[in-house]
Parts: structure tokens; sequence; C-alpha cells
């Protein structure tokens, strides 16, 4: 039923999207929402005749372009995300002065020749059919318009481009260290997004992506023999003029289009039970072990595909692609570009987390270069558990690899705000364990924080709420705040906005007429409700529970449990009584699952 549903709202988006000029059907947001929202609308059309020798190719672009904002745009932006390969641009500059470059760049953009590089060139630009003026500022097409576009206004933009693939430096890219060759991620002009916030035409310097919704269409030239898959269904057979074939594909409702192409993949399929068709692309001359790990891989697959829709909400397309390319993992619309040379356990390892990213940034599209915790801590999060389950790894505390290079990070005095700007971190490595671990860190601890149960309903929530939407951190805790009756601002605002750090402990253990009085203090800035274990001398245990007064409640509890009074923040310390002896208790611990991040453990047991 849920499914029929969705089917219906993509069917009646897509429907909706041919209606006339004031058609803003887009803009109006489902009630869940507590922000008036709207979002930008692209319809891309392209041919491309791609040359296989030498990887150059030639574009046409169709861009049917709906401002559904309430704003007059007197400009638009491209990125050119191919411009960024050459010598001397800012990604090459940037890794070539960072502490801790990425190894898979370092200084190799800069030793690039001219047949080497990557490049978009813009031939023409057509607005309405009328040319406009554009100027090509490293990764980013700067247009000014012919005519400003009105709110509700639809334009089309027709595009001429010249490109070249370059050799694969990182995530895009010909002939990768695998010999796959064609990666073709971030490979077109794509419009940049113009949101609430006004414009991101960010240039592509290391990372985090953030587009525009809508709809694709290409036309895919290319040698008769290569093998293609990536974003979107093909339509009908092939059509073969000499050497070369054109495919047809169409992709609805995605923000981005990817493909990958060689003339060595075997192409296998798997169904998932009421789902999507699993389609795998590796080389043939992969080694048999490998080979080997490729196929026993593709039933984890569907237990994957199956739990992230069950767990977060239904995949609502028709297909998902595993393909042999890039240069590790790295996930597009409906696809996933991968490495191929793995073991068993980590195909399935990194298929769970790029795969997870379908739901955190793709179909639950925050902007990455301003929220990056956002898609890389809760993909990191859901697809731990995914493993655990998927693998019967039958661990205790699945998260808790996320928490420990947390704490590393939030000693080291390299941590910055997770709200730095992806490409703004002064090192890789902090950029990494603020977004990938802190970020997990995040949805495990809001568990601890509001209860695992209402943790799952927020998830289930925040897809229902913004799936194919541009959700924000706020959106995301008012659904915690909705789903629990907690006020959660607190939490979002310290962890997110700052870096204080977790650190409560036991001050003081004292006796007085067989009453035993515990002392806790809080030493460190960020607040926290805290979870107490007391164990007696004869084995019996008592859990005990304080209330973070900011929270306005509490969270819920399926076992028995000792409530005790609120702890207001603004206090250092917290005194309660344990109605036994001192010499009955074997020990006290805080937070006994170690599911709060608590940056120093030693205080917390007496
Ligand atoms: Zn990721």
């Amino acid at each position: 039923m849920k499914k029929f549903l969705l089917l219906t709202f993509v069917l009646s988006i897509l429907f909706t999207s041919c209606k006339t000029p004031k058609d803003v059907s887009n803009s109006v947001q489902n009630n869940n929402s507590d922000r008036y929202y709207w979002q930008q609308h692209v319809d891309y059309k392209m041919d491309i005749d791609m040359d296989v020798n030498s990887y150059q190719y030639k574009g046409k672009q169709s861009l049917v372009y709906t401002n559904n904002s309430p704003d007059v745009l007197n400009k638009v932006y491209y990125h050119l995300f191919f411009n960024a390969f050459q010598p001397g641009s800012e990604m090459d500059v940037r890794s070539r002065t960072i502490a801790d470059p990425d190894s898979r760049v370092k200084d190799r953009i800069s030793k690039l020749k001219p047949d080497e590089i990557g490049y978009i060139n813009v031939i023409s630009l057509k607005q309405n059919g009328k040319s406009i003026n554009h100027e090509t500022v490293g990764t980013v097409l700067e247009v000014d318009l012919a005519k400003p576009i009105q709110p509700g206004e639809k334009v089309t933009f027709d595009m001429v481009f010249d490109a070249q693939v370059p050799v694969q430096i990182r995530r895009s890219g010909r002939n990768n260290k695998e010999g796959v060759a064609l990666s073709m991620t971030q490979w077109y002009p794509k419009l940049a997004e113009y949101d609430f916030e006004g414009w991101h035409a960010d240039p592509y310097i290391g990372r985090e992506f953030h587009g525009v919704w809508g709809d694709f269409d290409l036309k895919l030239t290319i040698d008769k023999n290569y093998v293609v898959g990536g974003t979107g269904y093909l339509q009908g057979e092939p059509e073969v003029k000499g050497n070369k074939k054109t495919l047809h594909f169409k992709a609805p409702k995605v923000h981005d289009f990817t493909w990958a192409a060689d003339p060595g993949y075997i192409h296998d399929t798997m169904q998932v039970p009421n789902g999507p068709m699993l389609h795998f692309y590796y080389k043939k001359n992969l080694p048999a072990k490998n080979l080997q790990g490729w196929k026993d891989f593709q039933p984890k697959t569907v237990e994957l595909m199956q739990y992230f829709s069950e767990n977060i909400g239904e995949y609502p397309y028709e297909q998902y692609s595993i393909i042999q390319g890039g240069d590790g993992g790295m996930e597009y619309a409906m696809s996933t570009l991968i490495t191929g040379k793995r073991k068993l356990g980590s195909l399935v390892g990194v298929t769970a987390h790029e795969l997870a990213h379908t739901w955190f940034q793709f179909l639950l599209a925050t902007n990455e270069s301003k929220h990056e915790w956002m898609d890389e801590g809760f993909t990191s999060y859901i697809s731990d558990l995914a493993m655990n389950e998927v693998m019967n790894q039958n661990k205790e505390h699945p998260t808790i690899g996320a928490y420990n290079s947390y704490f590393r990070l939030a000693t080291s005095g390299k941590e910055q705000p997770q709200t730095t700007h992806s490409d703004r971190y002064e090192f890789n490595y902090a950029f990494g364990i603020s977004a990938y671990s802190k970020g997990e860190v995040f949805l495990a601890q809001l568990g601890y924080i509001i209860g695992e149960e209402n943790l799952k309903k927020t998830l289930k929530k925040y897809y229902d709420d913004w799936a194919f939407k541009h959700p924000t951190p706020n959106d995301f805790i008012r659904c915690a705040e909705k789903v629990s009756g907690l006020e959660l601002d607190w939490y979002l605002t310290d962890w997110t906005q700052t870096t204080n750090t977790i650190d409560y402990g036991i001050k003081n253990v004292s006796e007085n007429n067989n009453v035993t009085t515990v002392e806790l203090e809080r030493i460190g800035l960020m607040p926290m409700p805290i979870d107490i274990e007391v164990e007696y001398t004869d084995g019996a245990k008592e859990q005990f529970y304080i209330p973070l007064q900011m929270m306005r409640g509490e969270k819920p509890s399926n076992t028995p449990r000792t409530l005790l009074n609120d702890w207001a923040w603004a206090y250092p310390t917290y005194s309660f009584s344990i109605n036994k002896s001192k010499s009955t208790i074997k020990s006290i611990t805080i937070d006994p699952k170690s599911y709060m991040a608590d940056i120093n453990e030693v205080n917390n047991r007496f």
C-alpha cells in the first residue's frame, strides 16, 4: 500500500511537471514540514557523442528550468566539475597545500598533460533561443540572463559543449587503477541549486555536492562494444550505426546522473522481492577469487536493500546498479561506483555504505557541503546496523568504533564544529572524523537521549516528510522532537555548532544512617540526561535516570527504572540518595551501555 502511494506521488509529480509556466506544483509543500518550502526543478535532455579513443565527447544539452522560488533570478550558475582536473585548479592547489592531502590526489593533478586533463568547454548557451553571456570561472559557469526569470516561470537553456574525460584522479575519469575505461560522474554541465539560502555555486575543490531535483533524459552515443551502466532506465534497444550505438536513458525524480562504461564488463541482475532489480557490472578480467566475490555478494545486496527499505523508507526506483569503477566507493543516483578487487566482506561493506547513501543524501538531499555529517554520519550509522544484521556480526555496540574515532578527534586539538563548510576544514582528518564518526555518534547518541524506539520512528518520519527534498539539520531535529515530544534544539546546537564536549563524573559517594548519597559533577560544557546503573553486592542491579531539565520530559523506558529529579544544566553538581548502605553497593556506573559520548570514561564508574 505504501509503495502504491509513493508511486502515485512520483507519477503525479512527473505529470504535473509538464504543465504551463504558471504551474508551481513543486512549491506546494506537504503538510508535514514546519517551514514554507519550495524547490527548483530541472528537466535535462542531453545528446552525448563519446569518442572512446580520444576520451573527448560532444554534448548538446536542453535544460528546462522552473523557478519555483519567490525570487526573481538575474543570473544562473552551472557546475563544470571536470575543470577541476587541470594543473593550477583550486582542487590541485588545495591538495598540494593542505597538511594531510588525500593520497589519491596529492600532486597528481599538477602533472596532467593537455590530453590528460579534464575540461568542459561551453561553446554556446541560449536562453529561450537567445544567446546569453557566460563566463567560465574555474569549475563554475557564470551566466548573465537575457531576461530575468520570474517566480513560477519556466525557461529553456540550450547549451553546446565539448569536453574531455580526465585521467582518473578522484572519483571520475578514464582508466581507473583497475582499468575501467569510463567512470562518468559529475561529467555534464550541471545547474547549481538555488534554495532558501540562495545560490550554491560552490567551486569543486575536494568534495560534496548539492543538486536540483528533476527529470533526466540522456541519449548516449558510444562505441558499440562498450557496456554501459548507471542512473536511469534504458529505453528500448540501442540504435546501432557503424561502430557506434546510441543508448537512451530516462531517470525521473533525481538530482544527478552518472554512468560508467567498459568493453569488458560482465552484467548480472538480481531481483529484490517486491523491490527493485539490482544490476551488477564488473570486469571479466578480475582475478578468479574477486569474480566469485562479485557473485557471492549479490544476495547480500538484496538483504541490504531490504534492510534500508524497512528501516528508513521504501526504495522508490525500479533499479539500482553496483558498478565497478571510480576510486573507492561513491554514491550516485540509482547507482554506486566501487572498486572491484575486494574480498567478500569488503564488497558487502562498501556496498552497504554507498547503498545507504541512497537515503542519506540522495533521497533526503541535504546540502552536503554545509551539512556533511548528515549524509556521511547517518549513512555510517545505518550501514553499521545493517552490516551487523546482514553479516551476522552480533555486535552488542555496532557503533562503538565511531565513538572511539570521535573521542580521538575531540582530544586532538584539531576539531572544528560540524557547521564548517566541508572544504574549509584545516585537516582532511578532521573533516573525515567529524562527518563520518561524529555524525554517526549524533544519531546513535540521539537514541540514548530519546530512546531507541523513538529514534527508529524518527528516521521513518524524516523519510516520510523529507524524501525528494532538501532537508536541513533543523528539519531533522524537528522530526525527532515531534516523535519524542522532547525539546532537542540544545542537542543540535551543542553537538553540531560547537566543539563542546560531554564529561560527567561521579564526584563523591558518602553514607549517613544507612543512606548512600551519590554526588555527580558536570565537567564538560555539553548537557546530557544521565542513565545510571547501580550494582549491589548481592548481584542485583538498579537503573536510575536523571532527566535533563531543558528537555522538558523523559525518554520512555521498557524496563523498570528509578526516575530522579531533573538536573538543570547550569548546576555543576547534582546529588541523589540510595536507601541502602554504602557497603551493599558494588558499583555505580554512568551510562553503562556507553551510548553517551563522554570523553572521559574514567570518572564514570565508582
Ligand atoms: Zn559516504
